[in-house]
């Protein structure tokens, strides 16, 4: 362990990438506000009980993947590792959903799970995460993954997948639980050691376990399907319904279940094919009984949440577009020494007109300024005769045109010019 290296699974988003992650959250933020969704802030760390109760207990993440301390006041914290019951514990004691309300909230920011990393996995991790609270109609369903899907839309992804399913309720889970215990009962000295031990505590994570020869089983396990009850088939048939009408391709996969305890009916995930074994860039669903497994009153919910750190990657690998990185539009030069006084005032007055304007702070040369203003549109030259002018010359360094004109008038003048270039 070196302390100049960040800790494994963790890393610096540095100015090269941070622009495009501007980008990604101010384009879904657009998409959230067209959606009628509300930013909200969390905590970044919550009470470890709110995730060993809403996550549930014998799920991987609660399990083994949680970063959680005692505090100086010998309180159990964990930094949160996903933002669902966050949103849904703020709900609850902010009475967002009191006598039938409902509230579209989402957020961004970073999440954090011990896993081994890897491509597009990370302990520190960031989310942007839209929950749709009070509605149990599966219209809100169709709405939320339909958001997910526009997001990825206007952000130009392409070669993604969605995959659905539905886990049922608690009324018809149980059922299918007892029918999946039995067949893997059967199978028992085929599967793999993670899946022996989740056999009597969660036997549907089975049926998601990567392993070849636990796939295989898996494949021939009772279908969730023949065990719904009739409100979660009605439901599952709403959603698809739904997402058919608004023109959605997707796939069905019965052994979609999901790594979180919460989910009731719907399960999603949006796949990409770019992305190699962590190949998930959104993943949601419906959970009606979060809020009571945390104490609340019946609240139902549905939501997603995608991942940032692999909307990056896939966008970088299929090479769309970030909009327009940002740039420093005017550079003011100085010719000699007396006029570094005039320079740093007229770069202060463009800042004041919203003009993107930098200048030399730590006394180079003319030659050395110029270099640094060949990266902006129009460099503003100041030596002894411009000051003596109280004006400046102002060179296009895109044709090398160059014009003298009086310091108070440049920012109006370089509002112009702009107009025109961009025109
Ligand atoms: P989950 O909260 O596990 O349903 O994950 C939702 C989305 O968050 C996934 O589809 C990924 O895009 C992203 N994600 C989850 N875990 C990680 C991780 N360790 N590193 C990077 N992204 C992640």
């Amino acid at each position: 362990m070196s302390i100049i290296n960040a800790p494994r699974g963790t890393r610096d988003i540095l100015p090269g990438e941070s622009w495009k992650w501007s980008y990604i959250i101010r384009t879904a933020s657009e998409a959230m506000n067209d959606f009628g969704f509300s930013e909200i802030h969390l905590p970044i760390f919550e009470h470890t009980e709110l995730f060993s109760r809403g996550v549930g207990e014998t799920t991987d993440i609660v399990e083994k993947e949680m970063y959680t301390f005692n505090d100086q006041g010998g309180r159990s914290i964990t930094l949160r590792p996903e933002a669902t019951a966050g949103v849904m514990r703020a709900a609850i004691e902010n009475n967002l959903c009191v006598q039938g309300a409902s509230a579209k909230l989402w957020n961004w920011g970073p999440m954090f799970r011990h896993e081994r990393p890897q491509k597009g996995r990370y302990r520190q991790f960031y989310q942007i995460d839209a929950e749709c609270l009070g509605i149990p109609n599966a219209a809100a369903d169709v709405e939320v993954i339909a958001l997910s899907i526009e997001i990825f839309r206007r952000l130009g992804l392409k070669n993604l997948e969605v995959v659905i399913n539905s886990v049922g309720c608690e009324k018809c889970r149980p059922i299918y639980r007892e029918k999946l215990l039995k067949y893997f009962e059967a199978h028992k000295n085929n599967l793999c050691e993670t899946c022996l031990n989740r056999l009597e505590r969660n036997p549907l994570r089975i049926l998601d376990c990567k392993k070849e020869a636990c796939g295989l089983i898996a494949e021939g396990a009772p279908d969730i399907y023949d065990s719904l009850c009739d409100e979660c088939r009605e439901h599952f048939a709403e959603v698809r319904a739904g997402l058919e009408r608004l023109g959605f391709a997707y796939k069905l996969n019965k052994r979609l279940v999901r790594g979180l305890d919460y989910y009731t009916k719907t399960a999603y995930e949006i796949l990409s094919g770019d992305l190699g074994a962590q190949n998930a860039v959104a993943g949601g669903g419906r959970y009606d009984n979060l809020s009571s497994a945390i104490g609340g009153g019946k609240i139902p919910g549905v939501g997603f949440a995608c991942g940032l750190d692999r909307i990056m990657l896939v966008m970088e690998e299929q090479g769309c577009s970030f909009g327009k990185a940002p740039e420093v539009l005017v550079y003011s030069v100085t010719l000699d020494d007396s006029s570094r006084p005039a320079v740093q005032i007229l770069t202060h007055e463009l800042r004041k007109n919203n003009i993107a304007a930098a200048c030399d702070t730590s006394g180079r040369s003319f030659k050395a300024q110029m270099k640094s203003a060949s990266a902006c549109k129009f460099a503003c030259i100041i030596g002894p005769d411009e000051l003596a002018g109280n004006s400046a010359s102002i060179k296009n360094l895109q044709d090398g045109s160059q014009v003298l004109v009086a310091l108070k008038d440049i920012p109006d003048y370089i509002k112009n010019l702009s107009r025109i270039c961009h025109a």
